[in-house]
Formats: C-alpha cells, sequence, structure tokens
C-alpha cells in the first residue's frame, strides 16, 4: 500500500501545488497524509482562537475532498519561520514520517520566495538524510502559484520541472478542493486566482501533451530491487 506524504507550510500550498495528484493518489487507493506545518494566518495581525479553528475546519474539508486521510498542524509562526531553529522545524517533520512512514514525499521547492516554503523544504531534506533504513524513495518539489514563481533570484536554481502528473479527471476536484479556502484567493489576473490555477494546470498540461497537470521538481528517486 502505497503511503503518500504532503508537507505544507500553510494551509492551501497543499492544494495549489499538488491538490489534483493528491486526488490521483487517493483514487489509486493510495493513502494520503497533508501536515500544515506553520499556523498559517499570524502574520496578517492578531488572531483569535476562533479564526485559527475556522482555517483548520477549511483545510479539512479542503483535503477531505480529495480524500486525505488526515490532516496534522504544526504551530510554527507563520511567515517568520527562519526565525525558528532549523532543527525543530526538521525534528517536527521527522516526527510525522516515523509515525506515518510514507514512501513518496511532496513538498515545497526550496528556492520559492516564501521564507516559510523554504525552511520546509530545507526540513524535509533534513529529515530525509539517505541514511540506512530511510523508506523514503520518492521527493517531488511543488510550486505553489504566487509564490515560486515570484523568486527573483537569477542566481539561484528556478523552477524547471521534470516530472508530470495529468490532473486532466481531478482538475475539477482540485478547484472545489480550492474553492474551501476562497478567502485566500484573489481576482484574475493575481496568480492566486481560480482563473490562474486552470491556466497554469493547463499549460504544464500541454507541456507534456495532455489536457491539464501538475508539474515538479523530482528532488530524489531510489528504486530498491527494481530494474531502472
Ligand atoms: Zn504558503
Amino acid at each position: 500500500m502505497r503511503r503518500i506524504l504532503v508537507v505544507a507550510a500553510h494551509p492551501d500550498d497543499e492544494i495549489l501545488g499538488c491538490g489534483g495528484s493528491i486526488r490521483a493518489h487517493c483514487t489509486a487507493g493510495h493513502i494520503v497524509r497533508t501536515v500544515i506545518v506553520a499556523q498559517g494566518l499570524t502574520a496578517r495581525g492578531a488572531v483569535s482562537e476562533a479564526d485559527l479553528d475556522a482555517h483548520r475546519r477549511a483545510a479539512r474539508e479542503a483535503n477531505a475532498r480529495l480524500g486525505v486521510d488526515r490532516v496534522v498542524f504544526g504551530d510554527f509562526p507563520d511567515n517568520a519561520m527562519d526565525t525558528v531553529a532549523l532543527l525543530d522545524v526538521a525534528k517536527f517533520v521527522e516526527a510525522q514520517i516515523h509515525e506515518f512512514q510514507p514512501d513518496t514525499i511532496y513538498t515545497h521547492h526550496p528556492h520559492d520566495l516564501n521564507v516559510d516554503h523554504r525552511v520546509v523544504s530545507q526540513a524535509v531534506a533534513t529529515a530525509c538524510r539517505a541514511q540506512p533504513g530511510i523508506g523514503v524513495d520518492t521527493i517531488l518539489f511543488f510550486e505553489v502559484a504566487s509564490s515560486t514563481e515570484w523568486q527573483l533570484d537569477p542566481t539561484g536554481a528556478a523552477f524547471v520541472p521534470n516530472w508530470f502528473v495529468e490532473i486532466s479527471p481531478y482538475l475539477d476536484d482540485k478547484m472545489q478542493a480550492l474553492a474551501e479556502y476562497a478567502h485566500e484567493m484573489r481576482p484574475w489576473p493575481h496568480t492566486r486566482s481560480y482563473e490562474a490555477v486552470k491556466h497554469l494546470a493547463r499549460w504544464r498540461g500541454a507541456t507534456v501533451g495532455v489536457e491539464a497537470a501538475e508539474a515538479f521538481v523530482l528532488a530524489r528517486r531510489i528504486l530498491r530491487g527494481k530494474t531502472p
């Protein structure tokens, strides 16, 4: 039984980054769990427990629509994860991996513009050091509309996808899950608008000759006892 772990910084990153692929995994009978590392609200001013609860409820609804087994919430500060020791974030991610034993992890690209995204990506890399006994065979970096493409650093490694998942049958599911995060969406032509998310899926699909796709950078793939 395949076990898929999605490690996202904020609620909505998981749907923007790999919502269609999550649906594809769940449809194939794989067990998918989502971990949301940061609180997702605190950078925008004071928030109440009720606000946080509502935000988490939206995340549970969005993920349940796609068939996710469980959503785990971390408590790291929103848009300030560079103020936290990387080791603490890595330990949190490591504990999730230890408990769930995934074979595949989806997470952020390490050169994303958003600092929390970068820290989470680094924490996953740290937690997945390829030591004897590590069971994580596949690590994929996703792109998050309104963050990954905003990175300006021309010297850094840009997001250049080399792994595509066709999501033609699941694009509507992805959009419906995203609707649970309506408060995070912006009007077109913002890149975090429903239209832009659809256009990106169409473009990533057209890139590889299918109706719709999600694109990833393959970070690591280990083949065990299989013909390469
Ligand atoms: Zn985010």
